[in-house]
């Protein structure tokens, strides 16, 4: 017994002294490679050259029509759309629980502003698609040596009450039948993004530009249908 206590003892005295000979040198390492990053400011999207959009992807962002985010939303997403917001809001946890619905916030990647005719909701999938374009939007400018800016959802999920509401403000001649109702579809802003920092947005083609080019890579691997609007300038996106 006392020999095993004083070899434990021993042990523990000296883990006591190895250990900061261990960790203060792993720390300095970290900082040090930690340090760069810290100092270096990224550029601003107007000092890079962003190549305009070639015949071949606005073609890619012609390909799918409305009947395919409808169909693929019908197959996968709210059976039944809500009538308002009141009917969903009655049942807030029940219908989150029911349907697989994530509410969703500003974040790193994005920003979710006041909504007018939809509310912050999307199915579990769907949040996580906007989390892996988010990413690899980020890569992307970090790639360029671009600073981080964030984009804007401009429009999520849609109750009837919603798309009557839009319809009768002329919003685009919108569609009736809009996949909007399923919480696979949401909207994002075309031209407006969030310099890291800053709630005031700036306006760019080139972010834009830059944004599509991922979202149609992100379509050829067949994650989601995306449609350029010109009407709304909006970028219409459905999760498959
Ligand atoms: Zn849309």
């Amino acid at each position: 017994m006392t020999g095993t206590a004083k070899k434990g003892g021993r042990r523990r005295i000296v883990w006591r002294r190895v250990l900061p000979i261990l960790i203060v040198p792993l720390l300095i390492v970290l900082t040090i490679k930690k340090l760069p990053d810290a100092f270096h400011h990224r550029k601003s999207i107007d000092d890079v050259t962003v190549a305009e959009l070639s015949a071949k992807e606005v073609r890619a962002l012609r390909r799918y029509n409305n009947e395919y985010h409808l169909e693929v939303s019908r197959a996968n997403g709210i059976e039944r759309p809500f009538k308002n917001h009141e009917q969903m809001l009655a049942d807030k946890y029940g219908n989150i629980v029911k349907y697989g619905l994530r509410e969703v916030h500003d974040c790193k990647y994005y920003e979710v502003p006041a909504l007018t005719y939809s509310m912050p909701y999307l199915k579990k999938e769907a949040v996580d698609f906007l989390d892996e374009l988010g990413r690899r939007f980020f890569k992307t400018l970090k790639d360029l040596d671009v600073q981080d800016y964030r984009f804007q959802l401009s429009s999520v999920l849609r109750t009837e009450a919603d798309q009557i509401g839009l319809r009768k403000n002329n919003v685009n001649a919108t569609q009736s039948k809009t996949s909007h109702y399923f919480g696979l579809s949401f909207d994002i802003a075309q031209t407006c993004f969030y310099p890291k920092g800053q709630d005031e947005p700036i306006y760019s083609y080139r972010l834009r530009n830059l944004l599509l080019r991922t979202l149609i890579e992100m379509q050829d691997e067949g994650r989601c249908y995306v449609i350029l609007e010109t009407q709304t300038k909006c970028i219409h996106i459905t999760v498959r």
